[in-house]
């Protein structure tokens, strides 16, 4: 059975914290008519064959050949609308993936996409594109940082395109700027063949690669921490502090800290907000976290303190943990994006849609 294959595949790559970490990528199997496509809200690694929705080719693809409104908004809610009529009648509690038109637009059995932090420290660097071309030519395609949902799925069908029109054979490799990777296979085998030979022609171009131990935070500073982040912002919020060699490296300094100050991508701002607060010290945090919250009109959930390491503050253990492995993430992009020319962030009117963007509200609202 293909969905139970599916299911299998999902909860491998979901597992491994190299690919994907709480709600982030998703994946699908289709034939000629059908496809299943990962749920909102559910996690790959525990994802059941129930998160699967099944949806119908057909209508997806027709997509393609109908007009929409020019107005963005009314634009993406219509073809919201068409994306959720694609669903079979069985599945109408559902909602599938924010990414179901690219999944459609991939002519291959399987599609894993996954968010490493090994491939998004070239996706999230300045030479980013010039590196993919370099490994890969024409077996990938590079899609520059884009919204979510319709707009991303048009930019890879016109790349796609072109990369054909020119007599290439159809992509398997999709590397998405600021975002992560799909890679699309007829087998199990033929998918993870793939991501072996990405994985084996990244690592050889790192120049120095993530600290991998993590460092133990003392009880006394989280003690005081939680304190200052209770009378500052919420009494409810409960503190985890964690640390490793490259957080106290960034934490030495303002500009030490510059490749941590925004996000890298969409999972990042999810989980732990779109800009982790810097403190030079604990005595400096209270009036750091009252200007964070004047300039940016929101609270932040994660600090990192000079000397002491990151803290994350949300109302739930299970949340901080997720923010913990995100920003864990987070560093190790911002390592690997220097043997790739350098860090570069989301740019800025795509964070600020993120932010807003329902959706991604959704799924983070489900994750908690
Ligand atoms: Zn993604």
């Amino acid at each position: 059975m293909s969905l139970e294959k599916l299911v299998e595949i999902s909860n491998r790559y979901g597992s491994d914290l190299e690919y994907v970490i709480a709600g982030g990528g998703n994946t699908s199997w289709k034939n000629d008519e059908i496809m299943y496509v990962k749920g909102s809200g559910t996690e790959l690694g525990t994802i059941t064959g129930d998160g699967f929705v099944k949806v119908d080719l057909s209508r997806l693809d027709a997509i393609w050949s109908k007009s929409y409104s020019e107005d963005v908004d009314k634009r993406e809610e219509e073809v919201l609308e068409d994306l959720m009529a694609s669903r079979f009648p069985s599945e109408m509690k559902k909602r599938p993936s924010v990414e179901t038109l690219l999944h459609a637009l991939l002519p291959f059995s399987y599609v894993v996409h996954t968010h490493p932090a090994l491939v998004n420290g070239i996706t999230c660097s300045r030479q980013g594109k010039d590196a993919i071309d370099r490994l890969f030519g024409k077996k990938a395609i590079w899609v520059p940082v884009t919204n979510p949902g319709y707009i991303l799925a048009k930019e890879v069908k016109d790349e796609i395109e072109k990369n054909t029109a020119g007599g290439n054979d159809f992509p398997q490799m999709i590397f998405l700027q600021n975002h992560g990777v799909f890679v699309s296979g007829n087998s199990e085998e033929e998918v993870d063949g793939i991501y072996k030979e990405i994985f084996d022609a990244i690592r050889p171009e790192v120049g120095s690669f993530p600290a991998g131990k993590e460092i133990p935070v003392e009880a006394d500073s989280i003690l005081a921490v939680e304190s200052i982040v209770k009378s500052s912002l919420d009494d409810s919020l409960t503190v985890s502090g964690f640390a490793n060699q490259d957080i106290l490296d960034m934490a030495r300094s303002e500009k030490d800290f510059a490749p941590l100050d925004l996000a890298f991508t969409p999972d990042h701002i999810v989980y732990y907000g779109f800009k982790p607060l810097y403190a030079q010290s604990l005595e400096t945090l209270a009036d750091g976290i009252a200007a964070y919250k004047e300039e940016n009109g929101v609270n932040p959930r994660l600090a990192v303190i000079k000397d002491l390491g990151a803290f994350a503050f949300n109302s739930t253990a299970t949340q901080n943990e997720k923010s913990r492995l995100l920003f864990l993430d987070d560093v190790k992009v911002a390592v690997y994006t220097a043997s790739f020319g350098g860090y570069q962030f989301m740019p800025e009117d795509q964070i600020n849609f993120i932010r807003n963007w329902e959706v991604e509200q959704y799924r983070a609202s489900l994750s908690r």
